[in-house]
């Protein structure tokens, strides 16, 4: 998908990102958390120090960016909703 100058203001990307989200949670492919942005993944889910898998950082650094910034990663801090109580 290529986002259009205009296109990178942050609404436009949520909607778009929302969007693919929808779609791969219809198509069953993969999951990515509304929260963080981890996408779930079993193989990482057992090498927590390792990248490896859909997830461009390690669990124990996803865990720790997410402390810093709300996130898996920093780009993605604004591409997250807050957490609900009960998920805290
Ligand atoms: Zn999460």
């Amino acid at each position: 998908m290529l986002l259009k100058n205009e296109g990178y203001s942050r609404s436009v990307i949520n909607a778009q990102l929302n969007e693919l989200i929808k779609q791969n949670k219809a198509l069953g492919g993969f999951e990515i958390c509304d929260v963080c942005f981890w996408q779930y993944d079993e193989v990482a889910q057992n090498m927590p120090n390792r990248i490896i898998g859909p997830n461009k950082v390690s669990l124990n650094t996803a865990k720790r960016n997410y402390k810093l910034y709300g996130a898996i990663e920093k780009h993605l801090m604004n591409m997250v909703r807050p957490p609900y109580e009960d998920e805290i």
